[in-house]
């Protein structure tokens, strides 16, 4: 078995390799070759913690597994990560296990690779302001990666708590991107891309926002009752997901689905787009929404990479179990 410890993760994966892991496996998941199995999270009564697995099996690649982990609020006090996560590894010939992976920087990195496909697929050509909503851990990472799709040329911003704003400010000027704080209706007004990554629980761009052909990645609600979007947003746009049984059970669509203003079959897998069966973006003026809700699969796809990496790399830790 090998183990890659959380702190190796940092030097093997790069945000190309998981932006290839993710198109990929969202690609087999439409072909049903790769599913996820349903997701369990719980409230366990101690600690305050969330806990649960997401897992699944790719047939293409062969990756079988879980992610575990979840939320404990008092990690923070602790001088620990308060999400964490966990990656098992199956042979899937022989049940046996293959691989533990440190999870946390992982799951970043394959979430902002999910929102990073989105826009490669979705967004219009010319796309040139981005609109981020949210600033807290996984925000930085969204917009390394997302800037990397188009040649945006400025970064507006907004979030709940304006103070958290500096960590965006840092990254765009990292990136050599002019950054301003914005208003939620300047953003839905000039940006041509919108990525909403918060642990909101109630709508944060409204429908009245949104102007003119944007695309709208809304990656924060992962979760039954979370919510970044009004629902008549969803409702108008063209709406793309990661996986339905998740976007209508956990995902942003969740509040559509159950206010009666979207059905299943109003939402198209990305991956269908990927592999060109199924329209993504038809024209310069549509509205685009991608639920990225987190599916295992992609867990399992980066962590899989990863052990390849460290393998060829020679760091990897093997240990007989
Ligand atoms: P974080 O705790 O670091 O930041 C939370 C963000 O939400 C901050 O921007 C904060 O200002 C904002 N926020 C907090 N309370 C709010 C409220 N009441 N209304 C509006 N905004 C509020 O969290 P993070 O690690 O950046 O994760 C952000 C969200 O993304 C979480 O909901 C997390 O579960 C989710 N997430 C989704 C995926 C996925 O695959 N879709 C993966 C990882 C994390």
């Amino acid at each position: 078995m090998i183990i890659v410890p959380e702190a190796a993760i940092a030097d093997l994966m790069t945000r190309a390799q998981a932006f290839d892991a993710v198109e990929k496996v969202f690609a087999s998941m439409a072909t049903r070759r790769a599913y996820n199995f349903p997701v369990i999270r719980e409230a366990i009564g101690h600690a305050d913690a969330l806990y649960g697995f997401k897992s699944g099996f790719d047939r293409d690649s062969l990756a079988l597994g879980l992610k575990s982990g979840g939320y404990w609020p008092g990690n923070a006090d602790k001088g620990l990560t308060n999400h964490q996560s966990t990656v098992f590894l199956f042979d899937a010939d022989t049940g046996r296990c293959k691989a533990v992976v440190g999870g946390n920087l992982l799951t970043a990195l394959r979430t902002a690779a999910a929102s990073a496909v989105s826009i490669k697929h979705l967004a219009p050509e010319g796309a040139k302001v981005l609109g981020m909503i949210g600033a807290g851990h996984q925000s930085a990472f969204q917009m390394r990666a997302a800037v990397e799709q188009r040649a945006f040329e400025k970064v507006i911003a907004w979030n709940y708590h304006p103070e958290m704003l500096s960590r965006l400010a840092d990254v765009a000027a990292e990136l050599g991107l002019p950054f301003e704080e914005a208003s939620l209706e300047r953003i839905g007004a000039e940006a041509d891309v919108i990525i909403s990554i918060t642990s909101s629980n109630a709508p944060i761009l409204l429908d009245a926002h949104v102007t003119g052909g944007t695309h709208v990645a809304c990656m924060g609600t992962d979760t039954k009752g979370k919510q970044e979007v009004e629902a008549a947003l969803v409702a108008r746009a063209k709406v793309f997901t990661d996986e339905i049984a998740q976007s209508v059970s956990i995902g942003e669509c969740q509040h559509a689905v159950a206010a009666g203003l979207i059905a299943d079959s109003d939402i198209t897998e990305i991956g269908a787009v990927i592999n060109g069966t199924a329209p993504g973006r038809t024209g310069s003026d549509d509205l685009t929404l991608f639920d990225g809700t987190g599916v295992g699969l992609q867990d399992l796809a980066v962590a899989a990479s990863v052990v390849d990496l460290a393998v060829d790399k020679g760091v990897a830790i093997e240990v007989d179990f």
